[in-house]
């Protein structure tokens, strides 16, 4: 839930969750669709599928319970090395760091000095982890990161690590090393998108079926025909959403 979304909006949405499903056995138990109608409001629905997806391949190959190891947890749908790093080191206490985009960007300008690729800064970040101490180390990189070490203001005056800092240092005048690395990527924007789209159409489907007639204004673009039968496409690719019926098909959630 919180890849790519804030604390604030996460924290109801997953009480509501835990609530519902308690153990990866009772998410694995119901259709994807209640897991997507429950993710209502969260943006990101892939992330509610491949959770359930993830809860399936839990119970069914590791009795239920959460691996730790890191390949058998990147194995797990909508788990990448980011999460996998993260889970270890909140959830059993491994000395890994979770290196999310707050975390690099503290890095490459503070102990770097320099642009650095994902895996160089979760190599760095390992080095650094103190014995024992990987929840205390992440959740200070990323508050850091969050708060006075911005993406485009930096407080360096009230930074904890200012007589540390490789970048600060050198007079903070020559180009950041985050802004000029690779993981400074940007978001296109979301107003207009097929993301927006996509959402929408979600919206309709947790509701009930969508005929084809209808696809096109469900996802709020009445002229574009052709788009919203691309977006209900991938919705059905990725295991969302199925036609039903003949005359005319119904789309409807999984
Ligand atoms: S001194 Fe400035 S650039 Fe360096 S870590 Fe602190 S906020 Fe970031």
């Amino acid at each position: 839930m919180l890849q790519q979304t804030q604390v604030d909006r996460v924290v109801p949405h997953y009480e509501r969750f835990v609530a519902a499903f308690g153990t990866p056995g009772d998410c694995a138990r119901v259709r994807p669709a209640e897991v997507v109608r429950l993710w209502s409001g969260l943006g990101y629905n892939r992330r509610a599928l491949n959770l359930h997806r993830a809860a399936v391949t839990v119970v069914a190959e590791h009795a239920g319970m959460v691996p730790r190891q890191d390949d058998a947890l990147r194995a797990l749908a909508g788990i990448g090395t980011y999460t996998a790093r993260a889970v270890r080191s909140f959830a059993f206490g491994d000395d890994v760091a979770a290196v999310d985009t707050n975390a690099v960007r503290v890095l490459s300008r503070c102990v770097a000095g320099s642009p650095l690729t994902a895996g160089e800064a979760n190599r760095l970040g390992d080095r650094l982890v103190p014995a024992g101490l990987s929840w205390e180390f992440n959740q200070t990189m990323f508050d850091l990161g969050a708060t006075v070490c911005t993406g485009t203001r930096p407080d360096c005056a009230h930074c904890p690590l200012r007589r540390q800092c490789v970048w600060r240092r050198g007079g903070a005048t020559g180009p950041d090393p985050w802004r000029t690395g690779p993981t400074a990527r940007r978001q296109s924007p979301f107003a207009g998108s097929d993301r927006q789209g996509r959402g929408r159409l979600l919206h309709a489907l947790r509701a009930g079926g969508v005929d084809r007639a209808a696809l096109a204004v469900a996802c709020g673009w009445p002229d574009d025909a052709a788009r919203a039968d691309m977006v209900a496409a991938a919705l059905v690719r990725e295991g969302f959403a199925r036609w039903s019926g003949a005359a005319p098909p119904v789309l409807r959630l999984v």
